[in-house]
């Protein structure tokens, strides 16, 4: 097998990591000096609220809604890795979608890509639409549909890049270019896929970068949240109070889990990347696989521009296994390592079929003009050893196509 230990040259095409960030992600609001104690390791504040020290006046938090010490320590490193300088946290990516979506008014706009996870799309569809926002779904990776999707009363643009399942990669820049030429629009980035450690779409034009922290960002598979990344002032206030006045906020031990995820980011998405590349590969040179997504392959139609954009790429894959809806679910029934199971991001590996598990609020004729077929299935690869990886997809294929001989590697 390829996948053995020596170096890949493929993951070195890309952008250099960006300076100082396992530094902040260790460090970053994360001083000693701001606790009593002293502590290391921030402590979980369970209290909801705080003493005052004169009537109107307060030592920094009044009440857990509005900031608490452990949220306020997670929100400055996430802000940090995202070259930001806000950062707010939510109790999961869909609060912070809706939290965002509160800045819009009756009537607005909001142009959504079309191929983002299916959860955003229900919300856009099912709830923002049935409160009298206006949306439409358009293709961001043609900067000329973006442009001709652009009305007067357009607010918002969400991006999703890579997309999920499909991982088309969008040209953050141009598109912030194009978003930005036509008045006060503001350019959300969906960066659950990459995390901070591949992308900074702040940088590249954005004007909010969100996140599911429930992925790779808390990264251990136990925490449910969101983010939201910004350097813009007058949204920082806007987004602040919306974040107090919803209260859709996590909880302090959450906060505490989603920071010490933060810890080992770098390492975990470093090695997810040339576990997935590797993983990519195989699937690439194997006769039972159709066709493979996934943006750090030469092969991929955006390769070149991920490499310019990215300083990497996550352990998402899409593949479309060759044969039919039964041939999938013999392969997702026999995997032994990955658990079949919806969400990714975590150290564990996980597979999943889209057209049945996580897109089906996306409409049928939608999902296949997207090419979310029966046969597609998409991978969250973990932190195992690329052998035992490779080793049961392998098998789980050989019982998906057993009548197929495949060469000895
Ligand atoms: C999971 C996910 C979300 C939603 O986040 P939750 O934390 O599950 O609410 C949004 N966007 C992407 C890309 C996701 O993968």
């Amino acid at each position: 097998m390829s996948a053995g230990g020596e170096e890949n040259e493929l993951l070195s095409g890309f952008q250099p990591p960006f300076e100082h960030f396992s530094t902040q992600a260790l460090h970053e609001g994360q001083e000693p000096e701001q606790w009593n104690s002293m502590a290391i390791v921030p402590p979980i504040c369970m209290s909801s609220t705080f003493k005052q020290v004169g009537l109107g006046k307060h030592a920094g938090f009044e009440y857990s809604r509005s900031g608490n010490p452990s949220r306020n320590c997670l929100e400055k490193a996430v802000a940090a890795l995202d070259g930001a300088k806000y950062c707010l946290a939510f109790a999961s990516g869909l609060a912070t979608t809706m939290t965002i979506s509160h800045l819009l008014k009756p009537g607005d706009g909001i142009i959504c890509m079309n191929d983002v996870y299916g959860g955003t799309n229900r919300y856009f569809q099912k709830v923002a639409s049935e409160n009298g926002v206006e949306l439409c779904f358009v293709d961001c990776t043609s900067l000329k549909c973006l442009k001709e999707a652009i009305k007067p009363n357009t607010k918002l643009v969400w991006l999703e890049s890579p997309t999920n399942p499909m991982l088309n990669v969008a040209d953050i820049k141009a598109c912030a270019e194009v978003v930005h030429q036509h008045g006060d629009i503001i350019l959300v980035v969906d960066n659950t896929f990459m995390s901070p450690y591949f992308q900074r779409p702040l940088a590249l034009g954005a004007d909010i970068c969100m996140y599911s922290a429930s992925k790779y960002m808390n990264g251990h598979t136990d925490v449910i949240m969101g983010m939201a990344s910004l350097n813009r002032e007058d949204l920082y206030q806007k987004l602040k109070f919306l974040q107090n006045a919803i209260g859709a906020i996590p909880s302090p031990f959450d906060c505490f889990l989603c920071n010490r995820g933060l810890k080992t980011l770098s390492l975990r998405m470093k090695q997810h990347f040339k576990n997935a590349l590797a993983v990519a590969q195989f699937l690439e040179a194997d006769p039972r696989v159709e066709k493979v997504y996934f943006p750090g392959l030469p092969s991929h139609p955006q390769y070149q521009l991920t490499k310019q954009q990215c300083t990497g790429t996550s352990g998402m894959i899409s593949f479309l296994i060759k044969g039919n809806l039964d041939n999938a679910k013999k392969f997702l029934e026999n995997l032994k390592l990955f658990c079949l199971a919806e969400s990714l991001g975590g150290y564990e590996s996980l597979a999943e079929h889209p057209g049945i598990m996580t897109h089906t609020s996306v409409p049928l004729e939608e999902r296949k003009v997207l090419g979310i077929s029966d046969t597609l299935i998409r991978l969250s690869v973990g932190l195992e050893d690329i052998t035992d990886i490779i080793e049961d997809i392998h098998q789980a294929l050989k019982a998906a196509h057993p009548n197929v001989v495949v060469p000895a590697k």
